[in-house]
């Protein structure tokens, strides 16, 4: 019998031309960027709307942007607050920070209050950039912090068509925040450059801080070397050529979006487009215009997308390598994509502490379906990956038994920033407890079943509320769903679901648990069905189903 981990049964499964390691070209996000220049430097880089920047023009507003930063005393090690939507200037800030051998603090720009100004004092962020609408925030946020000084830019810069299902919220440009405005200190320091840096693959590049919103912040350090990796791994999986065209979908402030779709495609010879934060509708467009190639998202997204009228197959045409990461996906939503827009939704798994992707469905290959539970398989492990299933005593379990995911390998965080505890507890002699419940079936396909907090208790029998979730999904009205336990007195918890419908349809709650009684055991039956207009999600697509559960709790 193979015990999962003591062998790698999944490198079979790898598309020709990948390898089980990925080899380091370069130590650097840096160099790797240096190389690119050297190699392609007239070919576009980043586009948005209608304008398009070359490697070389890139090149120069993020090396004038960075003598700016150094002015401003940013050095080596430093954390910068980067508080943007999905705008170029995303761009040249992380390859102006990372030139000056700091880092980026990924901070969401819908944060306001407390919420951003915990981050950025844990963090001890020397310096926030951020879009004209969040300067107040940002200056609030940041009083009598070690924040010394805040950059503002604007989203309507670097494009000119004005878009107004974008821009029509801000018609009126504010007074850029006391720091400046970004491009006009670009303009200002136009041909000058800094000294380069004798940086390592262990320098940090992100300080990526987790979802949670409840106890001590936990800012993850993913390095140069990791990020690379997870950047050149994913590249190669998904098959990245030089000409593709990536689409932003992902939030750059979320890893997933920041390593997969932004920095892969900066360090490759790609075109990265942005469209500020997603509007479906805009999205589709931009696929059509750039012809987009490659795109990773949540699947919330892809839903919104389906959910256009008109979205049609041509929109996805030049589509060749989609992913989804970040929440489960429904088995039923690929098989309505696929019906509807010719294209397969392969399912990819990450975390903040692994530098984003690391497990993922081979391209061109379909997951399986776990039979038991009806879980779609994330994948297997990308190269460079070790994932092992084990036991409460870190035991590694056989193939087809439940446990903890941990992994380790070159894509893994450094640590989390100033708690060697807590690091220790989650990374236990370098390998990382997960909190996810996985099987790892004989070929080294891992299925995800649910996180361990999340299990329902009905009078002893455990309920994976993915698994109720599943089968309302396949219901054709049923948009989106999440179910929760609810305190009971007589059974411990009883299941309850929560649904959102697709437009115009509409359906009894007594019918989906009809429909869900017909598909599975009477114990995960919801007790309670809440059809509702939408569902609690954070920002990067995952429904919350902490506060569905706190709902029901009242
Ligand atoms: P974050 O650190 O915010 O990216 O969240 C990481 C967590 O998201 C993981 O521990 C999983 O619980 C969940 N997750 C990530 N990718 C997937 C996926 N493809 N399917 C299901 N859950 C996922």
């Amino acid at each position: 019998m193979v015990v999962s981990g003591t062998e790698k049964p999944w490198l079979a499964l790898y598309p020709s031309g990948v390898d089980e390691d990925v080899e380091a070209e370069y130590a650097t996000l840096v160099e790797a960027w240096i190389s690119r220049l050297s190699r392609q430097p007239d070919a576009p880089a980043l586009a948005y709307f209608d304008r398009q920047y070359s490697v070389r023009e890139t090149d120069a507003m993020a090396e004038a942007l960075a003598s700016a930063l150094a002015e401003r005393g940013v050095g080596r090690g430093d954390h910068v607050g980067v508080y943007l939507q999905n705008i170029p200037q995303y761009a040249l800030v992380l390859l102006a920070l990372w030139k000056l051998g700091a880092a980026a603090l990924i901070l969401n720009p819908m944060y306001r209050g407390e919420e951003l100004r915990r981050l950025i004092v844990d963090a001890e962020a020397v310096g926030i950039i951020c879009e004209d609408d969040g300067i107040e925030a940002a200056t609030d946020a940041t009083a009598g912090t070690t924040v010394r000084w805040v950059i503002s830019t604007s989203a309507r810069d670097l494009q000119s068509r004005d878009d107004a299902r974008v821009f029509g919220e801000h018609p009126q440009r504010p007074e850029p925040a006391p720091g400046g405005d970004l491009l006009t200190l670009v303009e200002e320091h136009r041909g000058r450059t800094v000294p380069p840096l004798d940086l390592t693959s262990e320098d940090v590049a992100l300080l990526t801080y987790t979802s949670g919103t409840t106890g001590p912040p936990k800012g993850a350090m993913n390095s140069h070397g990791a990020v690379l990796h997870v950047a050149t791994s994913y590249a190669r999986w998904t098959d990245l050529r030089s000409g593709d065209v990536v689409f932003a979908i992902a939030p750059l402030f979320h890893i997933t979006g920041a390593v997969v779709n932004a920095t892969m495609a900066l360090v490759h010879d790609t075109l990265l487009v942005f469209a500020h934060r997603f509007r479906a509708e805009v999205v589709l467009d931009a696929f059509a215009e750039y012809q987009v190639t490659t795109t990773v998202g949540s699947i919330t997204a892809f839903n919104a997308l389906a959910e256009v009228p008109g979205s049609s197959r041509e929109h996805f045409a030049s589509l060749r390598a989609l992913y989804s990461g970040g929440a489960p996906i429904p088995p039923a939503t690929v098989r309505r994509f696929v019906d509807r827009f010719g294209v397969y939704i392969h399912n990819v798994y990450g975390m903040t502490e692994t530098s984003s992707a690391v497990i993922g469905v081979p391209l061109g290959a379909e997951a399986p379906v776990h039979e038991p539970s009806g879980t779609l398989s994330i994948g297997v492990p990308l190269p460079g990956l070790t994932a092992r299933i084990i036991d409460a005593e870190g035991q590694p379990l056989p193939p087809g038994e439940q446990g903890e995911l941990e992994l380790t390998g070159p894509q893994l965080m450094t640590g989390y920033w100033r708690k060697p505890d807590v690091t220790e507890q989650t990374m236990p002699g370098g390998r990382l407890r997960t909190g996810d419940v996985a099987i790892m079936d004989e070929q080294g396909w891992v299925y995800l079943v649910d996180r361990l907090k999340d299990q329902i208790n009905v009078s002893g029998y455990k309920v994976w509320p993915r698994e109720v979730e599943d089968a309302l999904y396949e219901h054709p009205a049923v948009l989106e769903a999440a179910v929760v336990g609810r305190p009971d007195e007589y059974q411990g918890e009883s299941v309850v679901a929560y649904v959102s419908l697709a437009a115009g349809q509409s359906v009894e709650p007594a019918t989906l648990r009809s429909f869900v009684k017909e598909r599975l055991a009477a114990y995960k039956v919801p007790r309670d069905v809440h059809v509702v207009a939408g569902l609690p999600k954070t920002a990067t697509g995952k429904i919350r189903r902490n506060v569905l559960r706190d709902r029901t709790d009242a």
